[in-house]
């Protein structure tokens, strides 16, 4: 990330730019608004405010700052397309997609388990409740073996 805090012949980031001050070293923004995306800046400023962005930034560990103007920009620019349900909107169109796959999810699992069973009853299953009967009905003294099963 170039900011112009190492040398005065750099552009200034898009949020001083955008503020027309200086931008100094150290700035807080220049790390994570260059110059080539004044939009960030502008639609982040718009929704949050820049004291509010540059206050939030200061609290939070350098580290998450990166994270933090992103997710920012995201809202921002979701909030500039729905002024209404902003990111929210996104949210909740996804949740009732998830709802509905879900249901989706079920009725093929339900649909498989009918399946496997109607394979069991006319096959395996049905030999298998035969010899079932047949071990303990028709044999009163089972030999130690089934007893181990
Ligand atoms: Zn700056």
């Amino acid at each position: 990330m170039s900011c112009s805090s190492s040398s005065s012949s750099n552009p200034p980031c898009a949020a001083c730019k955008f503020l027309r001050r200086k931008c100094l070293p150290g700035c807080i923004f220049c790390p994570y608004f260059p110059p080539e995306d004044p939009q960030k800046f502008s639609n982040v400023h718009k929704i949050f405010g820049a004291s509010n962005v540059s206050k939030l930034l200061n609290e939070i560990e350098a580290h998450q700052r990166e994270d933090a103007v992103n997710s920012l920009a995201y809202e921002a620019e979701a909030r500039m397309k729905d002024p209404v349900y902003g990111c929210v909107g996104a949210i909740s169109v996804l949740q009732r997609q998830v709802i509905r796959l879900q249901k989706e999810l079920d009725a093929t699992n339900a649909d498989l388990m009918r399946y496997a069973n109607a394979n069991y009853g006319t096959n395996n299953y049905g030999l298998y409740n035969n010899n079932n009967n047949t071990t303990w009905n028709n044999n009163p003294n089972p030999q130690p073996d089934d007893d181990i099963h």
